[in-house]
């Protein structure tokens, strides 16, 4: 390694921050892994906020991402926290369940964010509630309409407005309506994800993946699904679904299954020790096979990486209290609110991106599926032009 390579080691400004306040929810969500008994709940340690707000300035952070692990809105202040990334200059978005009755400050800190994304599974009120349990759709649009409305008042431009559908048995086949409630409220971006399904939660409503209805079922779903598509494009805004939901409508009959593994010696309740997620396959009788995962393809060392500038460009900042390169990683580095700088120098993360420097990537890097295979040469180089090095020859 020379001492050009030697310089993209270390980094002295980041891009974007993504802050987790807390792995917590007002709301259970039938899907969602946050309303299983096993979750680990988690809160950001905000003795040290104003050290991180000053340090994130300093490393010249333009966008702060505030993530959708949990509900913020259920922290205490949250709007104030919010309200000082807003004043620090910072571009924030964030991601929330906007479920809560909101106060007039809280209002006006979501109508100065950039984007706000939220979870939306049907605008059917009675569908809604009993997907989102603990959530009113009455109080989730009114909370939008009090945003657009505030902005509309101070002739400023809303934030861009994404909806969130999790693509099940039970909403598909009603997402024109969902579409078009939704331009009424004035959302800009609409899009389908994926079901990852859990055991069934107790005395919850029982939802299915795509992959598991009959032929006649998706053949409407398909039709409600390009009704919504022609509705979100004549007026002008985003509708995406994403490949693996596309491929169940046109009748993959594939599902993607998680199960979790749970720790259950000692005393008090079980805890989460790992989970595997897999595809399956639906039978026509109803019953499941796995489809083998091939193995992870061996990385070249040496030749081929990952072109991956997120190690370069970004921060999380977990609930934890750790802070990571990216999503992928969750406990590299405890953090305790000051000095990201040091934090994002330090060894872990010097290893990383060393890793993917020279191509012995780390077991994560290698299996990670976010970004192709590059030639390492060209990766550096496209490194190095990112942080400005002249030349950065291994
Ligand atoms: S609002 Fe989001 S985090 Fe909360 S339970 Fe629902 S999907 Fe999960
Ligand atoms: S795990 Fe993936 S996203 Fe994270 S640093 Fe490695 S290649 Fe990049």
């Amino acid at each position: 390694m020379t001492s050009s390579h030697h310089d993209l080691l270390h980094i002295h400004s980041i891009e974007k921050v993504t802050l987790e306040f807390t792995t917590r929810c007002n709301l259970k969500c039938v899907y969602c892994a946050v309303t299983r008994p096993w979750h680990r709940k988690n809160d950001l340690d905000l003795a040290s906020f104003d050290v991180l707000v000053e340090e994130m300035k300093a490393l010249g952070v333009r966008t702060v991402q505030i993530s959708g692990g949990g509900e913020t809105t259920i922290v205490r202040d949250w709007d104030r926290y919010l309200k000082k990334l807003l004043d620090g200059g910072f571009r924030v978005s964030i991601i929330s369940n906007l479920a809560k009755p909101m106060t007039d400050q809280a209002i006006r800190a979501l109508s100065l964010c950039g984007e706000i994304t939220t979870s939306i599974d049907s605008v059917d009120p009675e569908l809604y509630e009993a997907i989102r349990k603990g959530g009113s759709f009455e109080t989730f649009a009114t909370n939008i309409r009090r945003i657009r409305g505030l902005c509309e008042q101070e002739g400023r431009k809303p934030p861009y407005m994404i909806w969130n559908a999790v693509a099940s048995d039970r909403i598909i086949s009603l997402v024109d309506q969902w579409v078009a409630k939704g331009i009424s409220l004035g959302i800009d971006h609409f899009q389908i994800s994926e079901f990852f399904q859990y055991d069934e939660l107790p005395g919850a409503i029982s939802i299915h993946p795509v992959g598991t209805m009959s032929g006649e079922d998706l053949a409407r779903a398909r039709r409600a699904v390009e009704r919504a598509r022609w509705l979100a494009k004549d007026a002008g805004k985003w509708f995406a679904v994403l490949p693996a939901v596309e491929e169940a409508l046109h009748g993959s009959r594939k599902v993607m299954r998680t199960e979790v593994e749970l720790d259950c010696g000692g005393e008090g309740k079980p805890v989460f020790k790992k989970s595997r997620t897999f595809v399956q396959i639906v039978n026509s009788d109803g019953s499941r096979q796995e489809v083998p995962t091939p193995p992870p393809s061996p990385m070249l060392p040496g030749k081929k990486t990952k072109n991956c500038f997120m190690p370069w460009t970004e921060a999380f900042v977990w609930a934890t209290n750790d802070v990571a390169p990216c999503c992928m990683y969750k406990r590299i580095r405890p953090f305790d609110g000051g000095d990201l700088a040091a934090a994002l120098n330090s060894q872990p993360f010097v290893e990383i991106r060393e890793g993917l420097l020279s191509g012995n990537l780390s077991h994560t890097c290698n299996l990670c599926p976010m970004f192709e295979q590059v030639d390492v040469e060209e990766f550096r180089q496209r490194v190095a032009e990112r942080m400005g090095v002249p030349s950065a020859k291994a």
